[in-house]
């Protein structure tokens, strides 16, 4: 059951029917199939280059599809190209990153002059152009008549359409969906996948499931005819679409007139109380298209006339602010609802992506897993905290905002801040932190009370400005300390779990793929793998009874996988533990002599061994130590209750002033991290890698017995790697690389770099990234682009630090 027969619905209902899953019905509000949503009035606008890698493969997928289609005759998909233009160096600067974007992602993808954007656009003012990134693969969508065109194929398949039904009511039993009650009767179902658009948080309401989306309205007019536009109406367009982004402003041609949208204007959230009831047949009156606001408009024009001088002497004919959906991160709402086991979220999707998210949905339901990574687009993967409504519009509005904003990938979100803090976060205050945000949480970077520490070196080590922006010097002030001395990292945004009862090993052994049948005591490095032996995340799992384990997990979607797989019998129990509690990362080859005098405890090499965990007292407080180090160093994770907290780290900083401790950030953190070669999931790895290519077959133990994704990672390890995430160096020390860079093989585009940062202790930077097996072999000469320019790397023998685990295991 489908609810909602948008271009989504449509493409769902295909793709679910191609599979063949044929007992679709699709249910719609309106009429079919200008139902009067987001789809009827879209501009159609298909841009595929996003900083997503899934979000580029959604929308290289929708190309490819809507251009074989046609609805009798009638083109769904016209490739007249992207042109992105630039008016300040800023964002002609990101239009070279972007270019590199589109190369690791597989976008054709040119940077032109402006003379060559004139001789695309005429109307186009060059002078007020430094050039432009055009993509000759993007084009013109048509949303409605895809949508159709799509129908008719799942309806040839079973499938059926029925239009002026509106889902009223979601019936569910025993946790399951059970089917919907709409104005004109119940539908029994299995499965129901809600692709409402942004009438979503409505039926997520009538489910009891959060939908985390912001219906806003976004501004687009079209002009009066302009002389020098002319195209058949049958083809509607020739030239390229235009982007301005620096005003927020698109363009493209309707016959002899220009549409133009823009997000300049003031976010505008929508009430869908205030939104009309679906018009009886398709017709200009449709509940997402909400009444024009030209004075919000005006900035918008003057803008346009003055990057399209010859708009002067036309005027806008007429304009709507049209309604669509904004999520907390900008990303789309996919995957299947904790609290209703059998609903379904297709949501927040742009037309753009539409085919490649339907795609998507309807593999994870028919076969059990996309075959794109989307943790990124998974509705689970927002915490608690970012579910209130005063969060989702809060952050949906700035997601407008920022719809073309250059937008640092470091960069932290505007609020609401602080949201979430440990209980160090006064000190780390005092110790002048500079916070980034993560999952809601306030996460220092680094600290300016260790500016004497800086060395000149330091000073210019990461010196271009974009790398810069959330570098400082200070990052390779701690991260020496850490390898020199001692320091003290916040690791409380570490979330984690309590797993226990009778069935709490084997629940664990066959979600997981090491062995975790150790003693107690016993620490393990292991692995969650998909069905289809795709690495989804990995953990760190602490054995502290025979029914009782400590798991430290990477983010809300693992508990959310482990929480969907608990047996059933109630034998294995499972309590996240993030909240009421805190963590510090004492690392350092002076972590012992920081510790050890703080503990009647042994916590020698020989009392304490590494990858062991016990609980032990520092000072007055009860911790659990595990001896884990995720940075290269000898060091503990000391954990302890939330009210405790404060008092743990006074305990250690005070003990530690004698041995010139510091506190040190995750600027530091992700440098060690990286020079050790440790992996971070989600970033390094996705369920599109198997274990084997990822560099993490030591965490895969075959023999252990069945766990999940057991059957296709046993095929893996018989075949030679097709790719390999490799380690990189720059060789020119200056330069710097920040990931999601194409990495060049023999000049051609190869791969691409997952994580990159300066290592402080190697003088340069360091990447990992995704090469051909053959490339990914040490010493091979590959080139890493960044903004356009290649820069000489060499694949290093990994790791890059201490390789013998010298400095961990004494
Ligand atoms: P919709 O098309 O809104 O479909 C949802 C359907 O669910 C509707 O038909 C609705 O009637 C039905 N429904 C809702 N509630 C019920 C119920 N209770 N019972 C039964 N049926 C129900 N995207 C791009 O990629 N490129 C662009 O250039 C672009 N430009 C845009 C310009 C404007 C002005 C706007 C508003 C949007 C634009 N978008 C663009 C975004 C894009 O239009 C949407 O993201 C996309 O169309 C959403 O498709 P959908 O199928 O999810 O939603």
């Amino acid at each position: 059951m489908i609810i909602g027969a948008g271009i989504v619905g449509c493409a769902l209902a295909d793709e679910l029917t191609a599979r063949g899953l044929h007992d679709v019905t699709v249910l719609e509000q309106g009429p079919l199939f200008a139902t009067g949503g987001s789809s009827s009035h879209a501009p159609g606008l298909v841009f595929a280059t996003n900083p997503s890698k899934t979000m580029t493969e959604f929308a290289k997928y929708t190309v490819a599809k809507y251009s074989r289609l046609d609805l009798d005759g009638r083109w769904c998909f016209r490739a007249v190209g992207g042109l992105e233009a630039a008016t300040t160096p800023q964002r002609w600067d990101d239009l070279k990153r972007k270019l590199g974007l589109a190369r690791s992602w597989g976008v054709r993808a040119e940077l032109v002059g402006p003379d060559e954007c004139a001789r695309m656009w005429p109307l186009l003012d060059s002078d007020r152009v430094l050039g432009g990134l055009y993509t000759p693969d993007d084009g013109l969508a048509k949303a409605v008549r895809a949508g159709e065109a799509q129908a008719r194929a799942a309806t040839a398949r079973g499938a059926a359409f029925l239009d002026h039904h509106t889902v009223v009511g979601v019936e569910r039993d025993g946790g399951r969906v059970r089917g919907v009650v709409t104005d004109r009767g119940a539908f029994p179902a299995d499965v129901v996948v809600s692709a409402a658009g942004f009438w979503g948080p409505a039926i997520g309401r009538m489910a009891g499931v959060a939908v985390p989306l912001l219906p806003l309205a976004h501004q687009y007019a079209f002009t009066a005819p302009v002389e020098g536009v002319e195209n058949p109406p049958e083809i509607e367009a020739r030239r390229p679409l235009l982007r301005h982004q620096d005003r927020d402003l698109y363009f493209r041609e309707h016959g002899d007139r220009i549409g133009i949208g823009s997000y300049a204007h003031r976010p505008m959230p929508v009430h869908l109380a205030d939104v009309a009831e679906p018009g009886a047949e398709a017709s200009e009156d449709m509940p997402s298209k909400l009444e024009f606001t030209p004075a919000d408009f005006d900035p918008s024009w003057r803008d346009s006339v003055e990057l399209l001088p010859a708009l002067a002497g036309s005027t806008i004919e007429e304009g709507f602010n049209g309604v669509f959906s904004f999520t907390p991160d900008g990303m789309p709402l996919l995957g299947e609802s904790r609290a209703l086991r059998g609903f379904w979220l297709a949501e927040a999707v742009w037309v753009t992506h539409s085919a490649g998210a339907a795609r998507a949905v309807a593999e994870w339901i028919a076969e059990g897993r996309p075959s794109t990574d989307v943790h990124e687009c998974d509705v689970h993967r927002f915490e608690d905290a970012q579910l209130s409504p005063a969060y989702v519009a809060d952050r949906g509005k700035q997601s407008f905002v920022e719809v073309y904003d250059v937008v640092h990938p470091a960069q932290p979100i505007e609020g609401p801040r602080p949201l979430r803090t440990s209980p160090f976060y006064q000190r780390e205050r005092d110790l002048g932190a500079f916070f980034l945000e993560g999952g809601g949480w306030e996460r220092p970077h680094w600290y300016t009370a260790n500016a004497p520490l800086v060395r000149p070196e330091d000073e210019g080590a990461v010196h271009d400005p974009w790398a810069a922006r959330y570098h400082s010097p200070l990052v390779c002030a701690e991260a020496r300390a850490t390898r020199e001395g001692v320091a003290l990292y916040d690791m409380t945004p570490l979330k984690r779990l309590e797993v226990s009862g009778p069935g709490a090993l084997a629940f664990l052994q066959r979600m997981t793929t090491n062995q975790l049948d150790r003693k107690p005591g016993g620490v393990a490095y292991t692995l969650l793998l998909d069905p289809g032996g795709g690495v989804r995340s990995d953990l760190t799992v602490a054995r502290l009874d025979e029914d009782f384990f400590q798991v430290a997990v990477s983010s809300s979607l693992d508990v959310e996988w482990l929480r969907a797989h608990l047996p059933a019998d109630g034998s294995a129990v499972l309590r996240e533990t993030t909240a009421g509690t805190c963590c510090i990362g004492v690392w350092g080859p002076l972590a012992r002599d920081l510790v050890q005098p703080l503990s009647g405890d042994d916590l020698s090499h020989e009392g304490f061994g590494f990858f062991k965990a016990r609980r032990v007292h520092i000072g007055h407080v009860p911790v659990l130590a595990l001896r884990v180090s995720y940075v290269g160093e000898l060091g503990w994770e000391l954990y302890t209750g939330a009210d405790l907290g404060l008092r743990l780290w006074d305990t250690l900083w005070e003990a530690g002033r004698g041995l010139g401790a510091v506190a040190a950030g995750r600027g530091a953190f992700n440098s060690l991290r990286l020079e050790k070669g440790y992996r971070l999931a989600g970033t390094d790895m996705t369920t599109e890698h198997d274990p084997y290519e990822a560099g993490l077959g030591f965490a895969v133990r075959l023999d252990k017995g069945d766990f999940i994704g057991r059957e296709a990672v046993a095929a893996a390890a018989e075949r030679e790697p097709r790719r390999r995430l490799s380690c990189l160096t720059l060789d020119d020390p200056e330069r710097t690389a920040m990931g999601r860079e194409p990495v060049l093989v023999d000049g051609a585009p190869a791969g691409y770099v997952t994580s990159a940062a300066y290592s402080t202790t190697l003088g340069r930077t360091v990447a990992y990234a995704w090469l051909p097996a053959e490339a990914g072999l040490p010493g091979t000469a590959v080139e890493v682009e960044y903004f356009g320019e290649p820069l000489a790397a060499t694949v290093a023998a990994e790791p890059l630090f201490d390789p013998q685990m010298a400095r961990i295991r004494r």
